[in-house]
């Protein structure tokens, strides 16, 4: 029997509780449509294609935390990471701390097939992407941003939040600080069997300038190979790079177990070397099977596999979502 093409795209894990249920309702909405339009891409072109597209969309959203969406930096700016990976060549492309460009996902797409290098950072990865054609987009720190910014920064002096302890001693920190990740990413399989994975951030609140997560980052925030599947993480990214989650997750699949496995066995080893409410993993299998697994209170989910309906969306663990 063939394989089912499908894709699995996420806006991120954290602390959704805290949202109002217009703001879930609307990442929900947003989910479902961006599920149905990489779909189609991935009927139509391939795997690399519809993780790409999901992740441009969602970047394009300013609902999540990436492209227009992006949160800022301790000194108010905005720095980027994004990363994609063709698993059937093994080919990838990444680009980190980019400011002023909407969709960092096509650029490290470019920067995978058009250079001889996997990631490029700062000013040059700017000045690379202009050479490619991207346009600037100086409209990413809008007045919204500068208003949730205060309230952010502010309740960091007040000592109300707790995270990044070593920088706290420098700058202080917060316990809510990652509350409000909202990473954006991808995997798919499309019906030659080639598995992809694309993610693309805007980091998180108050992140030290120059700072760079996971996600650019090879086997940290995404992996992709068709020998064993395709992975797309997120969370805090100093703990996800530190037990290479996305290619833990490949290798767990590389060795037989079933991507739920693989999602549920690559958050356990997170959870127990480095802690709870850190990471969240979406997975397909080079079957395709697809898993999911978190350790934060909730993970913007959606997938959309050939045959169904329409996608499946849920934010929450208690939430219906496997649908078979
Ligand atoms: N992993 C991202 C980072 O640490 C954040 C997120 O997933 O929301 O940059």
């Amino acid at each position: 029997m063939g394989i089912k093409p499908l894709i699995f795209i996420h806006g991120g894990a954290g602390n959704y509780r805290l949202f109002s249920e217009e703001a879930l309702q609307r990442r929900r909405v947003l989910l479902n449509e961006i599920a149905v339009k990489s779909f189609e891409v991935l009927i139509s072109k391939s795997a690399l294609d519809a993780v790409e597209y999901a992740v441009k969309l969602m970047e394009d959203s300013g609902a999540f935390n990436a492209g227009l969406g992006s949160v800022l930096t301790l000194n108010k700016r905005v720095e980027m990471d994004a990363g994609i990976m063709d698993g059937k060549t093994l080919n990838v492309g990444a680009v980190a701390c980019i400011s002023n460009f909407g969709n960092p996902i096509s650029i490290a797409r470019r920067i995978m097939e058009e250079t001889d290098h996997i990631l490029i950072a700062g000013v040059s990865a700017e000045r690379l992407a202009e050479f490619f054609g991207f346009k600037p987009d100086f409209s990413l720190i809008t007045e919204e941003k500068l208003e949730r910014f205060k309230k952010v920064y502010d309740a960091w002096i007040r000592g109300e939040r707790k995270r990044m302890l070593k920088i706290r001693e420098i700058v202080m920190s917060s316990p809510d600080l990652f509350n409000f990740l909202d990473t954006v990413g991808a995997v798919a399989i499309d019906s030659d069997g080639n598995v992809a994975s694309a993610v693309s951030t805007g980091g998180y609140w108050l992140k030290l300038p120059g700072r760079i997560g996971d996600v650019p980052l090879v086997g940290c925030g995404f992996y992709a190979d068709n020998e064993a599947g395709a992975a797309s993480a997120s969370g805090v990214g100093e703990a996800i790079a530190k037990v290479t989650l996305s290619k833990m997750c490949c290798d767990f699949m590389r060795n037989g177990f079933s991507a739920q496995e693989a999602c549920e066995k690559a958050i356990a080893v997170l959870t127990r070397r480095i802690g709870d409410n850190t990471a969240g993993i979406i997975a397909v299998d080079k079957t395709g099977g697809y898993g999911f697994a978190f350790n934060t209170a909730g993970m913007c989910r959606s997938i959309f596999i050939e045959g169904m309906e329409k996608p499946a969306v849920a934010i929450f663990p208690e939430e219906p979502f496997i649908v078979d």
